[in-house]
């Protein structure tokens, strides 16, 4: 655990009591706080309760006399569509409004570094999709190396319930907008910004405010580099206003589309092969296609930010290499759960929307799709165009029938997940590959798309043996 510096003897208000509120009442505790908490749900309360932490009604009169600043938890409004009733009296009260992340950069720099030999780092990832693989990825080829290294955000630990960092450790923190936007200390060594595209609008009053939120990254903080994707024009004017000139190697620029080779430092991944370049002339070169745990173009953009971060940290090329051929996957993410019979078995349930379903379905060659759940908004429109790979779909979920309608390739009504792996492994020909991507949320049949993704291994796995 990190202890909260400079809360000794304070008052401070945390709103939201999941996994993240109450590692950082702990950690406020530890500092010598006194964590005053508070969450809508009496479950969440009694359970902070049980750990020796007293709740207040943070939404009465007066509640934050006192109180030095309050602490919200990410899934929690703070603005849009309107600020929750505590952060609003907060906010009212003129009590600063804040979160774990930026708690945690300001306590993370301990006595002890001043016997280090080298100081710990932060790497932040944000960026609208891959920032899991990205950040997973950035801890494996660490971790490979034999550097210290944890991860954290909203993947691994709460960022406040990680160790004090030890000589030469990396921290990878991956980091939402909901995070970037409310934290009133930012400030990583490193930080990657993968791609945007549109997602939690209602939250942020719309791509503008999304976008804003995650600059808030750069601009606050002012990292040492900058790793940026700059395939959207989004990536390309933050890429542009950190810059001093084109040959301002502070800023690394990443690409799946564009070669890049000018004055400056960039990385690019095209027809499979991964690029380096720096002052113009090419320091790096990566075949990707023989990577087989990050398959596709969006993974090879992942790639491209993992590579440029462990570049930026002193790594050689052909280190990183070696680390990116051991690299395992993420559960659920383009996950190869079997390769038997000449046919590989994919699990890449998070690809709960049509984007992401779309770029799993452009990174194999002859696919037997197995798809549908609960679709949302915007319908399966974006979908069309993306299935040329496709040989035959196979959809589950209760409405598995109108969900067959909207797609535009062979489709066969399967409901269950059982049924559909049989069918799927029952067509398959050498060479095919049986892709879960859902392109839906689970909620229909599932918990969740863990439970959506354990579900179809299981069945691979019954199917095979
Ligand atoms: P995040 O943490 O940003 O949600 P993940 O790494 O968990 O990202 O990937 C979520 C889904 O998005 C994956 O299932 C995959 O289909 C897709 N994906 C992964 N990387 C990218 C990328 N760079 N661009 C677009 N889609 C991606």
């Amino acid at each position: 655990m990190i202890p909260v510096l400079g809360v000794s003897g304070a008052q401070v208000a945390v709103l939201g009591l999941g996994r993240s509120g109450l590692a950082t009442a702990k950690a406020l505790r530890a500092g010598g706080a006194e964590a005053v908490c508070w969450d809508d749900n009496p479950e969440a309360r009694a359970a902070a309760e049980d750990s020796g932490f007293c709740c207040r009604d943070l939404r009465k009169a007066g509640a934050f006399d006192g109180v030095a600043s309050l602490i919200v938890s990410p899934g929690i409004p703070h603005l849009y569509p309107a600020p929750h009733a505590v952060v609003r009296a907060a906010l009212t009260a003129g009590v600063p409004v804040d979160n774990d992340i930026g708690l945690f950069f300001r306590s993370f720099a301990a006595q002890e570094w001043d016997s280090f030999d080298t100081i710990p780092q932060v790497v932040a990832v944000t960026g609208s999709n891959g920032k899991s693989t990205t950040a997973a990825l950035i801890a494996h080829i660490l971790g490979h190396v034999g550097r210290p290294v944890q991860l954290a955000g909203n993947i691994g630990r709460g960022v406040l319930d990680i160790d004090p960092a030890i000589d030469s450790e990396v921290v990878v923190l991956e980091l939402s907008s909901y995070q970037t936007e409310l934290a009133r200390s930012l400030t990583p060594d490193v930080a990657v910004f993968t791609n945007l595209s549109p997602d939690h609008l209602d939250r942020h009053g719309g791509l503008g405010g999304y976008f804003a939120a995650k600059r808030r990254l750069f601009a606050e903080g002012g990292p040492d580099r900058a790793v940026i994707g700059i395939d959207e024009a989004e990536g390309l004017y933050l890429a542009g206003q950190l810059s001093e000139g084109p040959g301002d190697d502070r800023v690394i620029q990443i690409s799946v589309e564009d070669k890049l080779t000018g004055p400056g430092w960039h990385v690019f991944a095209r027809k499979g092969f991964l690029s380096e370049y720096r002052k113009t002339r090419q320091v790096g070169s990566i075949d990707l296609r023989k990577v087989a745990g990050l398959p596709g173009a969006h993974n090879h953009q992942n790639a491209c930010a993992a590579y440029a971060v462990c570049r930026s940290l002193g790594l050689a090329p052909r280190v990183i290499e070696a680390a990116f051929h051991s690299y395992p996957g993420l559960p659920h993410r383009s996950q190869i759960v079997a390769d038997q019979g000449g046919v590989t078995y994919v699990n890449d349930s998070k690809a709960t929307n049509v984007d992401s379903a779309a770029k799993a379905l452009s990174a194999f060659k002859r696919i037997r799709w197995i798809c549908g759940g609960l679709e949302k908004e915007g319908g399966l429109d974006g979908l069309k165009g993306a299935t040329g790979a496709v040989a035959k779909a196979y959809v589950i979920g209760r409405e598995a029938a109108g969900f067959a309608l909207g797609l535009d390739v062979e489709a066969e009504i399967c409901t269950s997940m059982a049924v559909a792996v049989k069918r799927a492994m029952a067509e398959a020909e050498t060479g095919d590959t049986v892709l879960l991507a859902p392109a839906a949320a689970s909620f229909d049949q599932y918990d969740n798309f863990e439970q959506r993704g354990d579900d179809f291994t299981a069945e691979v796995h019954k199917g095979l043996a």
